[in-house]
């Protein structure tokens, strides 16, 4: 058995949550080290180079949130663009402008001049709203009550979707994606070379602080004694001793580290936690057969798609990168969904396929491992109460935000719990204490 120093935080998992939460706790002076079972650091934040161009793990967009103003913060160099936002919708099999701005307000077929008139009160309206309001009812009741003309309905499920992936307007929280809707409205940034250079980022921040990496070695248990954390027990028999652990992995799987989890708030946040889903088609086309048709969402389809080379670098030869997504819900069915998406391409892309360099098709990619929905019982985190020193992070773990906004506020937040806890034990006549 390999047996390691003693650590202050070990974090499992080297995703985006992970080495946020490693980051912030070296900063602090933390002895710190990050355990991840990949070869590579990461997770669901990593680009593949394919024939010279830059694949994420589908499409992805950085939005005005917590996780722009974390690397931010930390003074990551991050390169991109924002991209334009006008596009289309497709609605009954065809393509047609939809309102993002004046002039597509009026040109628009979609909308009568009823509706027309509902979505310019709304563009005016929605950045100043408070979104907290709106925490506890679900989308749909948020729709019913505030939007009147159908077709401004179809348009905003559609917009509510694409900045959250989530197909459950019963059940989906309206609070928190009205944030996420603002947030788009300030503008998103597409990445140069995908969030991949995002993650090299956070990997070279976290090691100038001294941040320690063990990667290829999947963490088999956390073991805890007496309602206290005591060390990580990798599969290879490495045991990583440490006063805090942050597990940044799904609910299911720090369920499952965590002996007698059934006792604990972890069965609880297992419980509740509704995945979402997404099949994801990039492909990198040699010149786009229709240039002004670059951003559609599906109106009556549950698809959408983006080239995101119309703001960032993502090919070594000028190849477009179009990334495409089919939100799943709760019925996901691989072949069909493929089906669809290469449908929408012929649409958006008429014969996409003869200027196809190389593309990736992800048939069912976990986008969230549990949402802001109406069903939850508490917010996970930061802290497992019933064990002393134990935490978690990631997107899962969210107090409201959304995607990589909740994995970095969630790391965030188990940190300063962390370091708030010590303060507090230094302090005379301390009696230990729950922290809200
Ligand atoms: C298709 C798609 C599109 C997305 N689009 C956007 C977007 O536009 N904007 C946005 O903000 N977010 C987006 N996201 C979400 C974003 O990618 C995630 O929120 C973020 O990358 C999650 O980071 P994380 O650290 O919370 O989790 P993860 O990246 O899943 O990290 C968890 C890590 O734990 C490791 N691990 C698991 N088990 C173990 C073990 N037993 N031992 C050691 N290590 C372990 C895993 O290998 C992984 O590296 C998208 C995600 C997907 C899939």
């Amino acid at each position: 058995m390999i047996q390691m120093e003693k650590y202050d935080v070990a974090i499992v998992g080297g995703g985006v949550a992970g080495l946020t939460a490693a980051i912030y706790a070296a900063k602090a002076g933390k002895q710190t080290i990050v355990i991840e079972k990949q070869d590579r650091l990461g997770g669901r934040a990593i680009t593949n180079k394919k024939k010279g161009a830059y694949f994420n793990l589908g499409g992805h967009a950085l939005y005005h949130g917590d996780a722009l103003a974390t690397f931010r913060e930390l003074g990551l160099h991050m390169q991109g663009n924002q991209p334009s936002i006008d596009g289309y919708g497709i609605w009954k099999g065809e393509l047609s402008t939809v309102p993002t701005g004046v002039k597509s307000l009026f040109t628009t077929p979609l909308l009568s001049w009823k509706g027309k008139m509902e979505v310019a009160v709304w563009l005016g309206k929605l950045g100043k709203l408070d979104t907290h309001h709106y925490d506890q009812i679900s989308l749909r009741e948020w729709i019913e009550a505030n939007l009147h003309d159908p077709m401004v309905r179809n348009l905003f499920y559609a917009l509510f979707r694409t900045a959250s992936y989530v197909v459950a307007p019963d059940l989906q929280a309206a609070g928190p994606v009205l944030k996420q809707l603002q947030n788009s409205l300030q503008g998103v940034m597409y990445l140069d070379r995908g969030w991949g250079a995002l993650v090299d980022e956070l990997r070279k921040k976290a090691s100038e602080y001294g941040v320690h990496f063990l990667t290829n070695n999947k963490v088999k248990c956390i073991e805890h004694q007496k309602g206290i954390v005591q060390h990580v027990l990798c599969e290879d028999g490495t045991k990583v001793r440490a006063r805090n652990i942050i597990v940044t992995t799904s609910p299911a799987i720090a369920y499952q580290l965590v002996p007698h989890a059934e006792a604990t708030a972890l069965h609880t946040w297992k419980e509740q936690a509704i995945e979402v889903t997404a099949a994801c088609l990039d492909v990198a086309l040699r010149r786009l057969p229709k240039p002004k048709q670059q951003f559609v969402y599906g109106i009556d389809q549950t698809v959408f798609l983006s080239n995101q080379s119309r703001a960032a670098y993502l090919s070594e030869d000028g190849a477009q990168v179009i990334s495409m997504f089919k939100y799943q819900g709760m019925e996901t069915n691989p072949e069909k969904d493929l089906q669809e998406l290469e449908q929408t391409l012929d649409l958006v892309q008429p014969g996409w396929q003869s200027e196809l360099v190389v593309k990736q098709y992800l048939p069912k990619i976990t986008v969230c491992h549990d949402f802001m929905h109406i069903k939850r019982q508490e917010n996970p985190g930061p802290a497992v109460p019933e064990i002393n020193g134990l935490y978690v992070a990631g997107e899962w773990a969210s107090h409201g935000e959304l995607l990589a906004d909740a994995s970095t506020a969630s790391a965030k937040r188990a940190i300063e719990h962390i370091l708030l806890l010590e303060e507090m034990e230094r302090t005379p006549n301390y009696e230990h204490r729950d922290i809200v």
